[in-house]
């Protein structure tokens, strides 16, 4: 009898978790569809070029214009809009291709002519996308290495092509902010284009970080329309785009880490003449396509997806200081990151950035960051402030920190960490006026797991 009520009791429990399981599934698998189809139905639809409108698409790589732009210049063109696009590399560091082409291990030679194959097939793109060579500019800075310039501020040489320098202009960080604001002022575009500082590619968010302050200086300086405003396009983040492929019957979704982080996002939906010759344009950048083809018919889809300059992370109330920063007033938040979105943040949640908080007085800057989970002690956090006065002259300091440890130099610089939070107060003398921009990124034995693209603080 004992034995039989256990039996049963067992089988009541083994119910109940089955029923538990069961609803857990259903219930997540029904959040995450409603989470797509959701997010599909309430984007905003971003209007379609008038014969009026002058968008400037500016694009770290040749392939980039396409992938997130094509349909976009395809449809301004065909109602007669003038479309420019604006290269800041030729594309001409990368590897793979430069192998394929030179069928060797590359030489500076092979670098240099690569980038001459992707300006040609750059420029026969842009024909299929109703542009003409005039339209279309190339700065010629160095591929692979917008990140380096960005964050050290100093002359660089390409380790692929051995340049250090395009007509004249040498690969320095002021040098090519001061190029994108002069082909901004040429133009006078009604808005301007470029890739997301969230964008997994170093190079996307160096040059979200130009762009932004090529447009302030061209708006503080009274040659530019106020009302232009800067839009993002997206590239590469974590596995987005799914399902990877050639699928022009569906709908591209943004990255949903994104979405969640509370970016505000905006589809364009394509004519299928704007479709076609996007597909077309694809074509053209053969190079790309020997080694990602996969990965650049994921693009081909219904819509292209844009991220609004309104977005602003969501307002949180104040957070006083955690650790050991001590701040006379109190820090808020200027960032919050998108997170558990690719193997590298996964598998690592002390590195990966959640959310940053920063606050600033008389003695310096202060930063709390938050990140998903505890972080270990082989996590290192990256902090980068660059101050541009009106002039466009740079104040730059820079320092990385080790996590669980308390550090308080004699210079002012004092950091710490506990649990999920990192905590730094870095002193930095910025004058009325300058314009500042904080990057963090986070490392894990020296290899880059996390960052938060260039923000732009408040004055
Ligand atoms: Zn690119």
């Amino acid at each position: 009898m004992r034995s039989r009520f256990k039996k049963l009791l067992g089988l009541s429990a083994l119910c109940l978790c089955s029923y538990f399981a069961v609803t857990t599934l259903l219930f997540t698998m029904q959040a995450k569809r409603s989470a797509l189809t959701q997010t599909m139905d309430d984007l905003p639809i971003l209007p379609a070029p008038k014969a009026s409108s002058r968008p400037l698409i500016i694009a770290p790589h040749p392939d980039d214009e396409t992938l997130g732009c094509g349909g976009l210049l395809a449809m301004a063109t065909s109602v007669g809009a003038d479309a420019r696009i604006l290269f800041l590399t030729d594309g001409d560091g990368y590897s793979a291709p430069a192998m394929f082409l030179a069928g060797q291990p590359p030489s500076p030679e092979d670098y240099r002519e690569l980038g001459q194959v992707r300006r040609r097939e750059a420029q026969a793109a842009a024909r299929e996308l109703g542009l003409q060579s005039s339209q279309v500019r190339f700065l010629g800075m160095p591929d692979r290495g917008l990140m380096a310039m960005a964050q050290s501020g100093k002359e660089y040489v390409s380790p692929y092509t051995q340049l250090d320098q395009y007509a004249g202009r040498p690969y320095r960080l002021g040098a090519m902010i001061e190029a994108v604001a002069a082909v901004i002022v040429d133009y006078g575009p009604t808005e301007v284009y470029t890739t997301h500082p969230l964008d997994d590619h170093a190079d996307h968010v160096a040059a979200a970080f130009v762009v932004e302050e090529a447009m302030r200086r061209v708006k503080s300086r009274g040659l530019l329309d106020q009302e232009c405003r800067m839009i993002y396009y997206i590239v590469h983040r974590g596995d987005w785009p799914q399902p990877m492929g050639h699928h022009p019957e569906l709908s591209l979704l943004p990255p949903k880490a994104m979405v969640d982080a509370g970016y505000q996002w905006a589809k364009l939906p394509l004519t299928p003449e704007a479709l076609a010759a996007k597909e077309a344009a694809l074509k053209r950048h053969q190079s790309q396509r020997t080694v990602s083809g996969k990965f650049l018919n994921s693009f081909v889809r219904r819509n292209e997806l844009f991220v609004l300059p309104e977005a602003e992370p969501p307002k949180l109330p104040a957070l006083n200081s955690v650790i050991d920063g001590n701040p006379d007033e109190p820090v808020r938040l200027v960032h919050q990151d998108p997170s558990d979105d690719d193997a590298a943040r996964r598998l690592q949640p002390g590195a990966d950035i959640c959310e940053v908080y920063a606050g600033r007085d008389k003695r310096g800057f202060y930063i709390s960051v938050k990140a998903r989970g505890d972080m270990g002690p082989q996590c290192q956090m990256r902090v980068d402030l660059i101050a541009f006065d009106a002039r466009g002259n740079e104040t730059r300091t820079t320092h990385t920190f080790s996590a669980l440890q308390t550090v308080r130099r004699k210079n002012g610089v004092r950091a710490a960490s506990r649990g999920q939070w990192f905590e730094a107060r870095i002193p930095i003398s910025t004058k009325p006026g300058q314009a500042l921009y904080l990057q963090l990124s986070s490392q894990i034995v020296g290899v880059k797991v996390d960052q938060s693209g260039f923000v732009r603080l408040p004055d």
